[in-house]
């Protein structure tokens, strides 16, 4: 596709970068609340959010100005001082959740080693060096070599043997199963409250109940990677209140800081086990990135998103199921809040996301035959039905 006007972009990332991904023909070069534009000036909406990062869409006047004012105070200083939007990001995640303790890091794969590491330093001080770590087969952890073996795909794993030790893989969705691998040696069950990049799998509604009490009958920590579910994206604040638990440790990222990289770990008391000296990170906790996780996370907050991630959702989720009623081809349509996937009977994923593109509807293409919707938390129900109006034209041409 493209090959004729192909852009300058394009011409130097294929020349100069590394080719690790299949990218989409499209050069963006500027974005605004739901809508992206690329080079020729042609506008889309964006269901996609970079993969559930921007959460207040593209741009955010709230956004903007904190980096603007962060930048122009201070950028970085290391993690030997003090910086006050560092430790006021704390108190807000810590204000707002049932965590004590936060640590802050600079993506999603980084928060879960850090957590890791944390729940083999609590293994090491109180439960005779316990280590391993459970989680789940298609979860999607990140991709560092130790987040790929917690990471229970293959495909991720394969290429890249061996792999560092104390993961065990089991059956999501099947307490069972965790029942089964636990042991001794166990520190700690890490889990995805809903599979993101797995395929959106959401639980049956008391797994995570039962995990939870598993984990204190077993006396081992639960780790709750929330690097996409987190700030709001199914619904509440965090994935964990939807199944009401409460977890040891959790993780963020993604939609953090609409955008700007950060990752977070936070901690209850007894989980909260780092001396000095145990963990660090560079960049990790920066003016910057904390004045703009601030920002967006207090505006997250103060203008209830989470709310608007469920109604929405809801209503996205409800106009999807209708063209599944229309459409025999569509197998299932499933989800929480704004995280919402559509499965089709064959593998026909990649030739929707392709036409919906050519219609100015962007679409995240998860598997040949998923589709997923991530969209911004702003999202109203009227861009809802312009982008469910560009799917529907779509669908009715392939017919069936
Ligand atoms: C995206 C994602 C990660 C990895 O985050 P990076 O910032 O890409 O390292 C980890 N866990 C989950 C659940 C994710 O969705």
């Amino acid at each position: 596709m493209e090959s004729a006007g192909q852009s300058l972009s394009q011409e130097l990332t294929q020349k100069y970068m590394m080719n690790f991904i299949n990218r989409v023909p499209v050069t963006f070069v500027r974005g605004e609340g739901m809508y992206l534009w690329d080079d020729r000036g042609k506008q889309y909406l964006d269901f996609v959010g970079g993969w559930a990062v921007d959460s207040l869409g593209h741009c955010h006047p709230v956004l903007t100005r904190a980096i603007c004012e962060q930048a122009a105070t201070l950028i970085q200083v290391s993690n030997a001082y003090y910086t006050l939007p560092q430790a006021r990001l704390a108190e807000l995640l810590v204000n707002n959740s049932c965590l004590n303790k936060a640590f802050f890091a600079n993506s999603g794969a980084e928060a879960n080693e850090g957590a890791v590491k944390l729940a083999r330093r609590w293994g090491a001080l109180k439960r005779n060096g316990a280590y391993e770590v459970i989680t789940a087969f298609n979860s999607f952890h990140g991709r560092t070599l130790a987040m790929i073996a917690a990471t229970g795909q293959e495909k991720f794993q394969k290429p890249y043997q061996p792999l560092p030790s104390g993961f065990v893989n089991v059956e999501f969705n099947n307490i069972e199963a965790i029942k089964r691998a636990t042991s001794e040696k166990t520190c700690a069950v890490m889990l995805e409250p809903v599979q993101g990049e797995g395929g959106v799998n959401l639980p049956s509604n008391d797994y995570l109940m039962q995990v939870r009490a598993r984990c204190d009958e077993s006396g081992i920590l639960l780790i709750l990677d929330e690097v996409q579910t987190g700030i709001g994206r199914l619904g509440k604040l965090f994935g964990y209140e939807v199944f009401g638990i409460k977890p040891d440790i959790i993780t963020l990222a993604k939609g953090l800081a609409s955008g700007v990289a950060i990752g977070a770990i936070l901690a209850n008391e007894k989980a909260s086990v780092f001396m000095p000296g145990d963990h660090g990170s560079t960049f990790g906790g920066n003016p910057l990135a904390c004045a703009a996780a601030c920002a967006v996370t207090g505006y997250i907050i103060e203008k209830n998103l989470p709310e608007n991630a469920r109604v929405t959702g809801d209503y996205l989720k409800s106009r999807l199921l209708e063209l599944k009623r229309q459409h025999n081809f569509i197998k299932d349509v499933r989800g929480c809040g704004l995280l919402i996937a559509m499965e089709f009977d064959r593998d026909m994923a990649e030739k929707v996301m392709y036409a919906c593109l050519e219609k100015g509807l962007l679409v995240n293409l998860l598997k040949p035959s998923l589709l997923r919707f991530i969209p911004p938390l702003i999202i109203s129900r009227h861009d809802v039905d312009e982008g469910i109006g560009i799917l529907t034209d779509v669908l009715d041409k392939l017919h069936n």
